[in-house]
């Protein structure tokens, strides 16, 4: 199903819907998690955890949102963290000049080319303002970040544009106090700020935003002796390079050498399992390799895993060769030693970054899971049953009779260990379809028959096929079901 099915799945059923929205001057770009996103979220992250950061032995850590000036100063986003935007001179609106001159005339721009690249662009284009037809003034840099003032005197701090500095910044205690060894990941999740000029569709484009972040810390000399190489070598990813599209193993995107060496392949293997294991159709996924004007400041080698969806292809992460830019900036910058040991080398390490948008992948997994079931006359939302917000519906079959009591009994037993919902009212069919809406594998129904002999109807989600189970056995049919792969 498309956007818009995704949307109204979204706001009805508590997945997510616009932060402040009871007042007129709510601002675009910010949105809350309902209850049923954020057990969704939770169970994208536990899964996260599993499929990468204890698979790899990584360290996680929760660092501060808003950071000091010197972060920024050292880590170059208070030079470089810019978007090109271009103002009206008649309306004074202001647009990202990259997107705005892809709108009206289709040419492709990327967001970090000269600035007289645009101006070029909009005049040869005879491009106008999109609201009034106004000229534009001369494309400038515009920082994305949010300045915060700290205290009475306002001294300047930012929220933080990537969870990842921290990570930098704590590198150097966090090897010798946890006793690391090369290569280490490093990972955090949480929010991270970026003051979007033009923030849309929800989840694709925010200004508050999730981030799920590794940063791999290695030695540079050693990037073909990966031990765990054999364990992704025959997985297959699709890569996208400028001039071809492939489809093949891991091993043979080193061979090739369009995965330049084993380290960053084994990590792509790797978050490809973990995309699979989400629910998302894989083989719409792909690793475009960038060029090198679309690559981030501070990476070597670039490959965006993007999704296709409805809205076009989604890039849900980032995966960028930082080299020694963080480590060696920050070491200026704070005369700190980043340097660790590598067996008896000593060696600053490189780093390869692995940052994931989250509400991005969770919305991806919506739509790649929502579908119209037209034949019974429901929407399904077929995830992951260990990613659904719900486990199982218990309900009663009606009110009357002791059946309540019993409901509300099975109830009590597994709503500790499951997210269970909990529905005495309505008619049966109505309340399997709403079940249904929010991704619950299982509806349990509590009948006449289960005060006679102790069963209960287990309703299968995705079949509809209804069967009758021992109430003893429930426990183990759902933990069964619901456990991770
Ligand atoms: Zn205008």
């Amino acid at each position: 199903m498309n956007y818009e099915d995704v949307m109204k799945l979204a706001l009805e059923r508590g997945f997510y819907f616009p932060s402040c929205e009871i007042y007129p001057d709510a601002q675009a770009g910010f949105w809350e998690y309902g209850p049923s996103g954020v057990s969704l979220k939770n169970k994208f992250l536990e899964l996260w955890r599993r499929e990468l950061i204890r698979r790899d032995g990584m360290m996680e850590i929760d660092g501060s949102q808003i950071m000091s000036k010197s972060v920024f100063d050292a880590s170059g986003h208070l030079g470089n963290f810019a978007d090109p935007i271009i103002k009206c001179v008649k309306c004074k609106s202001t647009f990202r000049a990259d997107r705005t001159i892809a709108e009206i005339s289709k040419i492709e721009i990327p967001e970090s080319a000269d600035l007289e690249e645009f101006d070029n662009a909009i005049l040869k284009n005879n491009i106008k303002c999109p609201k009034c037809g106004g000229d534009f003034e001369n494309a400038k840099k515009f920082n994305m970040m949010f300045k915060v003032g700290i205290g009475p005197e306002e001294e300047p701090a930012y929220l933080r544009p990537e969870t990842c500095q921290s990570i930098f910044v704590d590198f150097p205690r966090l090897f010798k106090t946890m006793r690391g060894k090369l290569p280490l990941g490093i990972a955090q999740v949480g929010k991270s700020f970026r003051n979007e000029i033009s923030p849309r569709q929800s989840l694709l484009r925010l200004r508050e935003f999730y981030q799920a972040e590794i940063e791999v810390f290695c030695n540079p000399t050693k990037l073909d002796q990966m031990e765990n190489f054999s364990e992704i070598q025959d997985t297959v990813i699709r890569i996208l390079t400028s001039s071809e599209s492939v489809v093949m193993t891991c091993k043979e995107a080193v061979e090739t050498g369009i995965i330049p060496n084993k380290f960053v392949a084994y990590y792509l293997g790797i978050l490809t399992e973990f995309y699979d294991k989400t629910g998302i159709d894989i083989t719409k996924s792909r690793f475009r390799k960038l060029g090198n004007k679309e690559k981030a400041f501070y990476a070597q080698i670039a490959f965006d895993f993007e999704v296709e969806t409805t809205v076009g292809w989604l890039e849900l992460v980032a995966c960028n060769y930082r080299s020694d830019y963080d480590l060696s900036n920050h070491a200026k910058k704070s005369k700190e030693k980043f340097e660790v040991m590598d067996n008896d080398e000593k060696v600053l390490p490189h780093v390869f970054e692995i940052s994931m948008g989250i509400d991005r992948s969770l919305y991806t997994i919506l739509e790649h899971n929502l579908y119209d079931d037209k034949e019974h006359e429901r929407i399904v939302l077929s995830l992951k049953p260990y990613l659904s917000p719900i486990h199982v519906g218990i309900l009663s079959l009606v009110k009357k009779d002791g059946l309540k009591e019993k409901t509300d009994e099975i109830y009590l037993q597994i709503k500790r260990k499951y997210d269970a919902f909990l529905d005495h009212s309505g008619a049966i069919g109505r309340r399997y379809r709403r079940l249904d809406e929010v991704g619950a594998p299982f509806a349990v129904t509590v009948d006449h028959q289960t005060l006679q002999d102790g069963t209960v109807t287990i309703r299968k989600r995705d079949s509809m096929e209804q069967e009758r189970i021992k109430i003893s056995e429930l426990d183990s049919l759902i933990a069964e079901s619901t456990a991770y792969p």
